[in-house]
């Protein structure tokens, strides 16, 4: 069997057009223009003396008389159709003797059709009434709190009506409703807490509950009266009973009420901003009849406490917000005053955790996770952050069920079945969440939500309401409570006041960029245009000692000075070169192209053995690696490299450089190693510096700008330096280029 029924077929059972009366009540519809009486309920002979058939085609005026109403007690027929306007019927029954006792009579305008409604009126003290409505506002505006409101009103309208329980009902989000407030008699057990679903009050109902404010059934076994129609003058049209508030109730919902048990039942509509917000729900266990006035007072309390439910939810709203508020404001304070602002957003008491109702947060920044309160794992977090990245492509994100969107999220739906999330930056991957964690596993439903739908007595699927009231456990899973609009603006706060922040540190950092950049540049330029121009009194020095070595008449003890001035003179040119070559590389415009290594180590390695060809150096390259760089720049680190391999291994017995590459996938790793005197690394990466020179480098020549050198150029190709020694036991250069 395949069949899917469920009580939203309900949805569209025309409620509004039964046909029918309630057995207590006494219906007589009246064509506004011809005032002759359209619509009669068969009843009409069970209350006056007079039947439909003496009635249908006649003059309203005929029932009045045959029933004994006064015809000056009713002048509405006198009013015109604009002066029924809502409510007015309402506000203004008639209380009229007849020949069948007393009765509350009222009129409304239905289309064509003026629909006068009779019920017996019970004796009663107006006064009274008016006393219970009276202390009920003043109870309401002290209420401690919002139940106590609720609990009060509760109490209030059972004392009116004398029903055996008065619930208060709350609709949530998802249309399911959950008892808020009962007042019950004692031997009766309570269904406070309990939920219901959404399906026992199907939608259109939910809209005449907006529309009628309350709603009596007196008797549920009671025979409906049908309405007899004079058929030449409304044939067509079903009488529109909406506005009627003896209309017959749908045979579903008289089932259900049996199905509890109920004999009589009373409503009250509890409408907030314009939306059902709830119901005060009554039953009894005899059928009971509440008259007119009385259901008229319960629809005053229910006004009132319609109103209360706004401003006090308001309340409750503002307390929280002005906590939150005040959270953000010390979180904000922090950021500006210049607190690292992963800090300023951790900070015990005044977290982010503190801006929202959530149960954890999380901040993802800087490529690092900082969590605080409940929350998944770091793992589970950049899970959600990348799904979010390609799931989501705004700034804001919330949800209360994240495992149906998400389902990698079941794992840990405990913690984080809600999810809200800002950006600080999508691209950077960087971002707060907020958690929230799953409600309560359990709800107390009252009956399976899940089997509407009963097999008939003739075998077929019909809808018919849920039979069974016991109390069943429904897991509702992966759920959690709902973001409120607060909590969503204290985060977007959060969000614009934490860019807004990052901006302007970005912006300074660039600014300091800049400066350093400049001051880089005048250094250089500095230090060029001192080196240079030192060049020329340098190379007078030099000559004139060089004459003067040249002198005869000088004593040849002073020759040796003169030798020394000349030496200074030279390693002083050799500096000035150095500095100069330093300095060029940062004004050089690099022309990056591939670079044939094979040619240029070997031209390399035979300038190398010119320069030491008295010593037997063993120089070897294999395998030559093409890179991308600028050729004289690289040659430049090579020659370097190289260069220091065979200075520095020159005084082993047989100095050894051996220069050979691994070949990666875009990039090659040159290996330069030689058997000299070794670096000690405790030095680190001071050896990159200008001038500087290790300790064990003294008996060989050199200036300490060779590495410093290469260390500049291999920033500008974006390659990498490293190296690994040991003093004594020579040393290896690694050094990666890009091979494309
Ligand atoms: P220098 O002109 O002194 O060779 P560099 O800048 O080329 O200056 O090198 C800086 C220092 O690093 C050297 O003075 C030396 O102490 C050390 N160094 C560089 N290469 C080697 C090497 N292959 N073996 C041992 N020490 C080295």
């Amino acid at each position: 069997m395949d069949f899917k029924v469920d009580l939203s077929n309900c949805d569209r059972e025309p409620i509004h057009i039964p046909g029918k009366v309630q057995a207590h009540a006494v219906l007589i519809g009246i064509d506004y223009k011809t005032q002759l009486i359209t619509h009669v309920s068969d009843n009409v002979a069970k209350f006056f003396s007079c039947n439909p058939e003496q009635l249908l085609n006649q003059p309203f005026r005929v029932f009045l008389s045959l029933s004994g109403i006064d015809t000056r007690e009713v002048n509405f027929l006198s009013l015109l159709p604009d002066q029924f306007v809502e409510g007015f019927e309402k506000e203004n029954a008639w209380i009229v003797p007849t020949n069948g006792g007393r009765f509350h009579l009222v009129a409304h305008l239905s289309g064509p059709t003026v629909i006068v409604e009779l019920e017996p009126a019970k004796e009663e003290d107006g006064r009274e009434v008016q006393n219970i409505v009276g202390s009920l506002l003043s109870r309401i505006l002290a209420a401690k709190s919002f139940q106590d409101t609720l609990d009060f009103s509760a109490q209030q309208i059972k004392n009116i009506i004398g029903y055996d329980r008065v619930m208060i009902y709350r609709f949530a989000e998802d249309g399911h409703g959950e008892v808020v407030a009962e007042k019950v008699n004692d031997e009766i057990e309570s269904y406070l807490g309990l939920h219901y679903p959404a399906s026992d009050i199907p939608k259109q109902a939910r809209e005449l509950y907006k529309k009628n404010l309350v709603r009596i059934i007196a008797d549920v076994d009671a025979t409906d009266a049908a309405i007899e129609v004079n058929n030449s003058i409304t044939q067509a049209t079903p009488l529109d009973m909406t506005d009627a508030v003896t209309r017959a109730v749908s045979p579903i919902h008289i089932q259900y009420l049996k199905n509890m048990g109920v004999k009589a039942s009373f409503s009250v509509s509890l409408i907030a901003d314009g939306e059902l917000w709830g119901l005060i729900a009554c039953h009894n266990y005899e059928p009971l009849l509440i008259d007119y006035r009385k259901r008229n007072s319960c629809r005053i309390i229910g006004q009132i406490l319609s109103t209360s439910l706004i401003f006090r939810q308001e309340e409750v709203d503002n307390e929280q917000k002005a906590k939150f508020n005040t959270h953000l404001g010390n979180i904000i304070k922090h950021i500006r005053s210049d607190i690292d602002f992963k800090d300023a957003l951790m900070q015990h008491g005044n977290s982010m955790l503190d801006i929202t109702k959530g149960t954890g947060a999380a901040l993802m920044f800087d490529n690092d996770i900082f969590m605080i309160g409940e929350t998944p794992t770091q793992e589970q977090i950049r899970g959600i952050a990348a799904w979010l990245g390609e799931f989501n492509k705004n700034q804001f994100f919330q949800t209360t069920q994240l495992a149906d969107l998400y389902p990698a999220a079941s794992s840990f739906k405990d913690v984080a079945s809600g999810l809200m999330s800002v950006a600080i930056s999508r691209e950077m991957k960087e971002y707060i969440f907020w958690f929230k964690k799953e409600l309560p596993q359990t709800v107390r439903w009252a009956g399976n939500p899940n089997k509407p739908a009963e097999m008939g007595a003739n075998g077929l699927l019909q809808i018919s309401p849920r039979k069974s009231f016991e109390e069943w456990t429904e897991k509702v899973q992966g759920k959690s409570e709902g973001w409120q609009a607060h909590e969503i603006s204290s985060v977007m706060q959060l969000r614009e006041e934490l860019v807004h922040i990052i901006n302007e540190r970005a912006n300074q950092v660039r600014k300091l960029n800049e400066q350093l950049k400049q001051a880089y540049e005048e250094l250089d330029t500095f230090s060029f245009t001192i080196s240079h121009d030192l060049k020329t009194p340098l190379s007078s020095i030099k000559n004139y000692a060089e004459l003067l070595i040249e002198e005869e008449n000088l004593g040849n003890e002073h020759k040796p000075m003169l030798q020394k001035i000349v030496k200074g003179a030279d390693r002083m040119n050799l500096l000035i070169r150095e500095v100069l070559s330093y300095s060029r590389i940062g004004r050089l415009q690099m022309t990056v192209a591939p670079i044939n290594m094979g040619q240029m180590l070997d031209e390399i390695r035979t300038e190398l053995l010119n320069v030491y060809n008295s010593k037997p150096v063993r120089l070897t390259i294999s395998n030559p690696v093409n890179i991308i760089g600028d050729y004289t720049m690289i040659y430049q680190v090579f020659t370097n490299i190289i260069g220091n391999a065979v200075k520095y291994s020159s005084a082993a017995e047989i100095p050894e450089v051996t220069v050979e590459t691994q070949a990666g996938i875009s990039e090659v790793t040159y290996i330069i190693s030689d058997n000299g005197i070794g670096i000690d690394m405790k030095n680190g990466d001071q050896i990159f510096d200008l001038f500087k020179r290790m300790n064990n480098a003294s008996p060989f020549e050199g200036t300490g700008v060779g590495l410093a050198i290469v260390k500049r150029i291999i920033e500008k190709h974006n390659a990498r330096i490293w190296y690994e020694s040991e003093p004594g036991n020579g040393t290896v250069f690694y050094l990666i280029f890009k091979t494309v």
